[in-house]
């Protein structure tokens, strides 16, 4: 059976000594060594200054809108992983959904600036498959209404623009380390701040307001990530450009071969941009190929290759969202079509050639 991802685990040994480290001290949670190593560690390789570990990425989108009092209503991308929307529930704000541009699967700023009520106080885009959003167009928008902006940034693990790293676009971005990203810590996930004073109140919200011993400045939640996925984070941050490189390989090959099927869209490279090839998606054009998406979608399954329809179905069409204005399949054409005709292939660091051309193959006919 070959899955979409395989977790980047780290050698067995090497777990095995720094387990042996925690054992000896006895330190197992709350701000230990190898979580301010981690920290670090993590900043130093995505090249950004203030970052916060969390226990997964909900929990960051969540602390991020909290952190900015964010309240009224929120203008979020439909084409995303559920938890994205559910961070503006949990912090009783109304999402607003926004159409999203086909050739980023990004919201399309030219349609953020109609959804603006006098309600609006913040945009939550998502970097989808770690495809940079129009962020510098974005960045206008709420500058000219006075709003903020948190980057579900999910899937822009080490993403770069111009050598710079996403992650310090708007006020702040969440990132995921859960076991089918590039970089995993089991569960796990961090917050990417601008300040350090930002910084210093995340840290406070995710050890439940704590400021020191006696004193709680704030209602924080409990989202600390303890020693030992820490240690295994470190471990992990150690393979992950040769992890990225071979997802290269992948994607290069993939482009090779799917780039003259009628009805077969993907991605390019962008110019200036590093990617993480974190995702390798494919729209099918029922027409102009002759099968649906979910017949080709089946047809693998059939043959042990099990693709991912991400972001299939669209959140505004979950049972909790659908009743919203915002969520009118015709507000969201885009959206709309790219859910219905999406699969993930199969891509990761354990990837053999042997299987790749398997998938091809089955995709050529
Ligand atoms: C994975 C993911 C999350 C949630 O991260 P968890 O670590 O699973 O909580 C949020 N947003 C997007 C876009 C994701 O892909």
């Amino acid at each position: 059976m070959t899955t979409v991802t395989s977790p980047l685990l780290p050698p067995l040994d090497d777990f095995h000594s720094l387990l042996e480290e925690i054992w000896d001290k006895r330190w197992i949670t709350n701000n230990g060594s190898f979580h301010q190593k981690l920290e670090k560690a993590l900043a130093e390789y995505l090249g950004v200054k203030y970052l916060s570990l969390f226990t997964n990425g909900t929990l960051p989108l969540i602390t991020a809108l909290q952190a900015l009092h964010i309240t009224g209503e929120v203008i979020t991308s439909p084409y995303s992983f559920v938890a994205t929307t559910h961070a503006i529930w949990w912090n009783g704000c109304n999402p607003v959904f926004v159409d999203i541009e086909e050739n980023t699967c990004g919201m399309d700023p030219k349609k953020i600036e109609a959804a603006i009520t006098p309600r609006t106080t913040a945009i939550m885009p998502v970097h989808c498959y770690g495809i940079p959003c129009n962020t510098d167009r974005i960045q206008t928008i709420a500058d000219r209404y006075g709003l903020k902006i948190i980057y579900d940034a999910a899937h822009a693990f080490g993403v770069h623009r111009d050598d710079h790293s996403i992650l310090t676009c708007g006020d702040m971005s969440t990132l995921s380390f859960h076991a089918t990203k590039v970089y995993n810590t089991v569960e796990g996930g961090a917050l990417i701040v601008n300040d350090k004073e930002a910084k210093q109140r995340i840290d406070y919200l995710k050890n439940f307001g704590f400021a020191n011993e006696t004193e709680v400045v704030a209602p924080g939640i409990n989202s600390k990530m303890d020693e030992i996925r820490a240690a295994y984070g470190l471990l992990n941050l150690q393979q992950v450009d040769a992890a990225i490189e071979k997802r290269k390989h992948i994607a290069t090959r993939y482009r090779g071969a799917l780039h003259d099927i009628p009805g077969i869209r993907f991605f390019n490279d962008i110019p200036g941009i590093r990617h993480n090839y974190g995702y390798f998606p494919i729209f099918v054009n029922a027409r102009e190929y002759g099968i649906s998406r979910d017949e080709l979608y089946l047809k693998l399954q059939k043959h042990g290759i099990y693709g991912r329809r991400y972001f299939y179905p669209l959140i505004s069409t979950f049972s909790t969202y659908r009743g919203l204005t915002s969520a009118n399949p015709e507000n969201l054409p885009i959206a709309t079509r790219l859910a219905n005709e999406v699969i993930c292939l199969p891509i990761h660091h354990e990837l053999t050639e042997e299987v790749q051309e398997k998938i091809i193959s089955l995709i050529k006919r």
